[in-house]
């Protein structure tokens, strides 16, 4: 395991290596932010970085519902089970199990890693623009249908998920890159992710920081880079 700090965030990640896994935890006045929960043998790693910040995980944050994301969600909820869970209303229902898709949405089958026996449920969905703390959630669907992305009112980072990656270069979900394909292989809808990167573009995020590869600073020219690329193997 490995933490890197910036600001207020730190990125905890698993496999830094081979097959990076990232995590997240947002320090706020009375306790930290978990933002997304790794893999199954990840909790006391977590558990672990969050006691030598020094401050108690106060919520747990998912940005989707794809299995490499909520992996120790059972085993940190059984260490801390007064914990609320949020994610999206939409992914709520991947979390549930539940794979059908709405009329509007892009009529491709979800992909990734879905849980399966996950036995932790959220007990706060969350809608576009509510706050979790200093964190504004953003709507951007297309890695799953939905998928947030989450901003730092005070800093301007982005924790972006997996609408980005930075591993194998930058690239919105979906765009191949070859050193590091495996985000691209659980996108649910490359077009959708596409309008969604752009959106995030718009926020002028200081940081970016995705769930596979290093966090980013200044990363709006890269974003950009990472759009028209996607956009070009789109038309
Ligand atoms: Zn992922």
């Amino acid at each position: 395991m490995r933490v890197i700090k910036n600001g207020f965030l730190y990125q905890v990640t698993f496999m830094a290596k081979v097959f990076p896994v990232n995590c997240y935890l947002v320090e706020e006045e009375e306790g930290l932010t978990l933002m997304d929960a790794a893999l199954p043998y990840c909790a006391k790693g977590i558990i672990t970085a969050a006691a030598n910040i020094g401050k108690p995980i106060t919520k747990i944050v998912l940005t989707h519902a794809h299995e490499d994301h909520v992996g120790a969600l059972d085993a940190i909820k059984e260490t801390l089970p007064d914990i609320p869970v949020y994610i999206s209303v939409r992914d709520n229902r991947i979390m549930n199990g539940d794979l059908s898709l709405d009329q509007e949405e892009d009529q491709t089958p979800i992909k990734g890693g879905v849980p399966k026996k996950l036995r932790t449920r959220a007990n706060l969905l969350l809608k576009e623009g509510e706050l979790v703390g200093s964190l504004a959630a953003i709507e951007t669907p297309g890695h799953t249908p939905g998928s947030m992305a989450f901003f730092d009112t005070r800093t301007h980072a982005l924790i972006a998920g997996d609408a980005f990656q930075t591993r194998g270069g930058t690239a919105v979900a979906g765009d191949i890159k070859p050193l590091f394909p495996f985000p691209a292989f659980g996108t649910w809808s490359k077009k959708t992710a596409l309008n969604s990167a752009k959106k995030l573009v718009e926020y002028q995020p200081k940081l970016l920081a995705v769930g596979h590869g290093e966090m980013t600073e200044n990363p709006v020219n890269a974003m950009q880079k990472a759009i028209r690329s996607l956009e070009q193997k789109l038309r």
